[in-house]
């Protein structure tokens, strides 16, 4: 799934550049889709670009864009009317950042995702100092990660999880699996370095996950010892107590590592009682029946399953470092964004506990436009916006027409109603012959089909009495008889195929 960017198209002239805050899925997956369609150079921090560097290579797109590495704090790019620089800020991956738009109307403050860690793993700070400054210069709007603006107190530090997996080393006597995002890379860092000091060896499963080791330890976020890594399958060869397993799948992923080795369909990992495996993730909202389930069968095959917020801490800003931010940034409008409605609606109470007044923190509908002329901020009309479905090899293959068609057939099944006419009079001769799949149990619904049969019959009879011969219009008129009839019955809407035979 990715953003409509039918309005980016239509402007792709005026579109200066990409600025990145960083380098997770959700704020540069898409961009493989949207470059060879809106071509603009792209901007982002070190690890950031070399992430999404990967990510073009597999879509051969790496020599047709240009990327631009920026040093957080130290510089300012140019676009346009625009002047861009880079904040860094704490994130569940290195070089995240808060971007600041110095526009002719003033500063726009787009805060990234962000957390604040007054101890962390790379021990680079979000610069509170600048943000200050900007506060200070005046900020017009700042657009502000809402992600746990439930959550009262402050986010851990991520080094609570490097004590709480430090203790799960001293204590398991077995082989250990541990699963991550595979860019954490300040987690995978700390697994690292907990498996050196124990004497562990580390294997790695799961495409994504090795994919960004490499990266990351190619650009220097990564410290790995140079007797640490060991094939996967060479595991095993080793004492159970030397080795330590990072996998993907803390999601649930169907394809993922873990959900294999959870399911007992990996080719290379059987799990056994003694392992202890560790989910040093928690579900994101949606994904906890698939985890759920992992865990289970991992339990079932005899493994010790470690889970939850005990090895896990969120990369996003809680209550008290939201109004923090607020308190240092100090914005005249606050949009915040990467929430669900309630989050946002309680980031609107925060900022109302640090004196904002209620109608400069702004959400605007999905596809509405905000307008900062010299008045202030209005609403400025909607562009077409939401989800677009693509089958993941690219876009414009099979559109989107086509794959909620997939999606429904899966729902709701579908269903051919086969009617036979004469060629010369156009009149009705027999049928509709009405065959399903996936819709009902035609043994059990012998008495709906039969009434479909019927009424669409008594249509056709009306449709030759009208005189309509025009084939286009006798499928519509049958397909929302149908289609009225079922939806009555059984409250699905399956996919209708009307056929015609002339004979
Ligand atoms: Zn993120
Ligand atoms: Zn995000």
């Amino acid at each position: 799934m990715i953003p409509d960017i039918s309005y980016l198209e239509e402007n792709a002239r005026r579109v200066r550049a990409f600025i990145l805050t960083h380098g997770h899925e959700d704020h540069i997956g898409a961009l493989p889709y949207v470059l060879p369609r809106v071509k603009a150079p792209i901007y982002g921090t070190k690890l950031t670009i070399g992430l999404l560097e990967r990510k073009l290579e597999e879509h051969r797109l790496l020599n047709k864009v240009s990327l631009n590495v920026v040093e957080p704090g130290q510089q300012r790019v140019k676009l346009g009317p625009f002047q861009v620089e880079w904040v860094r800020v704490n994130h569940s991956i290195p070089d995240g950042c808060g971007i600041a738009v110095h526009t002719p109307r003033g500063i726009i403050y787009h805060s990234g995702d962000f957390k604040i860690d007054p101890n962390p793993i790379d021990g680079r700070l979000t610069d509170l100092g600048r943000l200050g400054q900007l506060g200070k210069e005046g900020v017009l709007a700042m657009f502000c990660d809402a992600t746990n603006a439930e959550r009262s107190g402050y986010t851990p530090s991520e080094r609570v999880v490097g004590e709480a997996l430090g203790k799960v080393f001293a204590e398991s006597r077995g082989r250990l699996l541990i699963a991550t995002f595979a860019s954490n890379i300040h987690r995978l860092q700390q697994i690292i370095t907990a498996a050196e000091q124990h004497g562990r060896r580390v294997a790695v499963a799961g495409r994504s996950m090795c994919n960004n080791i490499v990266v990351a330890e190619e650009l220097g976020y990564l410290n790995i010892g140079k007797d640490t890594l060991v094939e996967l399958a060479e595991v095993h060869s080793l004492p159970d107590e030397k080795i330590v397993l990072i996998t993907t799948g803390s999601q649930g992923e169907p394809m993922a590592a873990l959900t294999l080795i959870a399911n007992g369909d990996h080719r290379q990992i059987r799990i056994k009682p003694g392992d202890t495996v560790v989910i040093s993730a928690t579900p994101i909202p949606g994904n906890e029946k698939v985890v759920g389930r992992n865990i289970d069968n991992l339990f079932r095959l005899g493994a010790n399953v470690i889970y939850g917020s005990q090895v896990h801490v969120s990369g996003h800003a809680s209550q008290e470092e939201l109004k923090l931010m607020l308190n240092l940034v100090q914005p005249q409008y606050a949009i915040p964004f990467h929430g669900e409605y309630r989050h946002l609606t309680a980031f609107r109470e925060l900022a109302a506990e640090v004196g904002m007044a209620k109608d400069r923190v702004v959400f605007p509908g999905l596809g509405e436009r905000i307008q900062f002329t010299n008045k202030g901020i209005s609403r400025g009309g909607k562009v077409p916006a939401g989800p677009v479905l693509i089958d993941g090899l690219g876009i414009g293959d099979v559109g989107n027409i086509v794959l909620r068609d997939r999606q429904n057939l899966a729902e709701n099944g579908f269903l051919v109603a086969v009617v036979v006419m004469e060629k010369q009079s156009g009149s009705f001769i027999s049928g509709p012959d009405i065959v399903t799949r996936g819709f009902v149990y035609v043994r059990e619904s012998e008495d709906i089909l039969e009434e479909a049969r019927k009424r669409a019959a008594a249509e056709m009879e009306v449709i030759e009495r009208r005189e309509i011969t025009e084939w286009s219009l006798i499928k519509t008129h049958l397909k929302n008889v149908l289609g009225d009839y079922f939806y009555q019955e059984t409250g699905r809407r399956p996919i209708i195929l009307p056929i015609i035979i002339e004979v």
